[in-house]
């Protein structure tokens, strides 16, 4: 094809032949405004639309849930198909623009400025095989769209603390799930995952079909390319035994010293999670919380009503203010976390923690405890170990199964107010729980200020690590996909 065939030409030889055209004139002619004046042309290959910057969406589309990033893309790829998702990740590399996937920003890195950004929220599908139990899940669905179609089958989806994020990203990332303890991470029960890699190839990927790569993606977060669908397994599950026991502060420090020991005996049908949450001073909370902290002991079991009551018996007996846990159906699971759904600039921090002494839990008390003021926001403790320590039949690339809890620290700036100091308050908090942490860290949990490659590096064991590395040069040489917690 020569770097000036016509439209007409290219546009008969199909998608190929069109991003090749694409490819041609933005590089090849190299008019001054060939790239968008191609990515237009893009546009004819696709079912869905092409946004440059001006264009009256470009700006809603590029804008993701966490708005600490602002990201300005060449141009937004809006897919419908998963042959939309080729043909943009072909053009991409052979433009050789980075190529960035965005199904919602809830796990926002580095902007995507100067790159191609393929925004996913239009691959929508979910199928459900209640049989076999298991999901089928389109690259732009939100767990949300997997719990409605689960939930009046029986079946109960990996789901995090909020059903409002991406299941790729999510499942990528590993995945920590509510229910973790009993399920293991999310990425622990991928069957398959299709996969658009650089050159433009859709792949289904399994145990036994390009088994490197299958490895690689669960955990290895989008570094490898954009994943069109998966397939996971879900719990037989209508109803959880669920909610929050609420301690104010004046009983806050008694009982998170006793909640600490209570998991040293609990089941693995139980996970729960310690929230030290200070609500921000705003209108939108009722008066009598404005600014008050509170312990929330976050609670979801795996069973029966009466079973899960036992469980949990010792933590009744400290005597909460509030006790909200009850039996309730799958498709209301958000409630456990009442995450808030509205967007906003949200610095985070994490890190996984061994085992906690006396002395370790005097180490959070004094950095997190109600005795500390702290940005409105919340630091959790979440109880790992369980199905989280013991990997899946096929392994994958999250490590550190080792760890007992996990920390996750998050705080929303409201749009006035500057996020440094909020920023700076995580990372002393951070410092000071050094003596607990151990250095590891999951990746589904990499914040935007984890960005560097020894915070991303922290989130493999160090052969998973190296591993990444050779199986990015093979698929990735360019590091074309670097636009998210690189690899590199
Ligand atoms: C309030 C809040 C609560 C959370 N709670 C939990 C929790 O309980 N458990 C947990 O494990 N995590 C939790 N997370 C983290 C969350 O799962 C990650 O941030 C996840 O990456 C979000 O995915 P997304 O698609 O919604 O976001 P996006 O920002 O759109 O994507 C995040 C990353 O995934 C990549 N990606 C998205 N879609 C695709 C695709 N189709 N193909 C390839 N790559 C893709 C993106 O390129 C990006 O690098 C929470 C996050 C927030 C903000």
């Amino acid at each position: 094809m020569t770097p000036y065939m016509s439209r007409r030409a290219a546009l008969k030889a199909g998608g190929a032949g069109l991003a090749a055209y694409f490819v041609e004139t933005a590089v090849g002619a190299a008019p001054a405004h060939a790239g968008a004046a191609t990515a237009r042309d893009l546009s004819l290959a696709l079912r869905g639309k092409v946004l440059l910057p001006g264009d009256p969406d470009y700006d809603a589309e590029r804008v993701g849930f966490n708005t600490l990033v602002q990201h300005h893309p060449n141009a937004i790829v809006m897919v419908e198909s998963a042959r939309d998702v080729a043909t943009a990740v072909g053009v991409g590399a052979r433009i050789g623009w980075p190529i960035a996937v965005q199904t919602t920003g809830h796990g926002v890195s580095v902007p995507a400025d100067g790159a191609l950004l393929i925004n996913m929220r239009g691959l929508t599908g979910v199928n459900i095989d209640a049989g076999a139990r298991t999901a089928t899940i389109s690259g732009g669905v939100r767990w949300r769209d997997v719990v409605a179609a689960a939930a009046p089958v029986g079946l109960l989806p990996p789901v995090g603390s909020t059903s409002n994020v991406g299941a790729v990203g999510y499942v990528t990332g590993g995945g920590v799930p509510i229910m973790g303890r009993t399920y293991g991470y999310a990425a622990d029960r991928v069957r398959s995952i299709d996969l658009v890699t650089l050159d433009g190839r859709l792949r289904r990927l399994s145990a036994t079909r390009e088994p490197d790569l299958f490895w690689a993606v669960r955990g290895g977060k989008s570094n490898f390319g954009a994943v069109t669908a998966f397939e996971i397994d879900l719990l037989p599950q209508a109803q959880v035994y669920a909610g929050n026991l609420t301690f104010p502060a004046a009983s806050a420090e008694e009982a998170f010293r006793a909640y600490v020991r209570w998991t040293e005996g609990v089941s693995d049908q139980l996970t729960s999670v310690a929230t030290f949450l200070r609500y921000p001073d705003v209108p939108q909370v009722p008066p009598q919380l404005r600014g008050v902290f509170v312990l929330l002991i976050r609670i979801v079991y795996v069973g029966s009503a009466r079973d899960g009551a036992a469980e949990i018996a010792a933590l009744r007996a400290l005597g909460p203010s509030a006790d909200t846990v009850a039996e309730i159906p799958v498709d209301q699971v958000d409630t456990v976390f009442s995450v808030p759904t509205t967007p906003g600039a949200t610095p985070t921090a994490s890190g996984l923690v061994g085992g906690l002494s006396d002395d370790g839990v005097a180490t959070i008390l004094a950095a997190v405890g109600p005795g500390v003021t702290l940005p409105a926001g919340f630091v959790e403790i979440r109880h790992m170990a369980g199905a989280f320590g013991r990997g899946p039949s096929t392994a994958n690339a999250l490590g550190h199964r080792d760890a007992e809890f996990l920390v996750f620290i998050s705080n929303t700036v409201p749009d006035t107010v500057a996020p440094e100091p909020v920023e700076q308050a995580q990372q002393r908090i951070v410092g000071q729980l050094g003596p607990v942490l151990t250095g590891g860290r999951v990746p589904t949990f990499l914040g935007p200020l984890d960005t560097s490659v020894e915070a991303v590096r922290s989130a493999y064991d160090p052969a998973g690590w190296n591993r990444l590395l050779k199986i990015k040069k093979t698929w990735d040489p360019r590091n074309l996909f670097r636009i998210n917690h690189n690899i590199r």
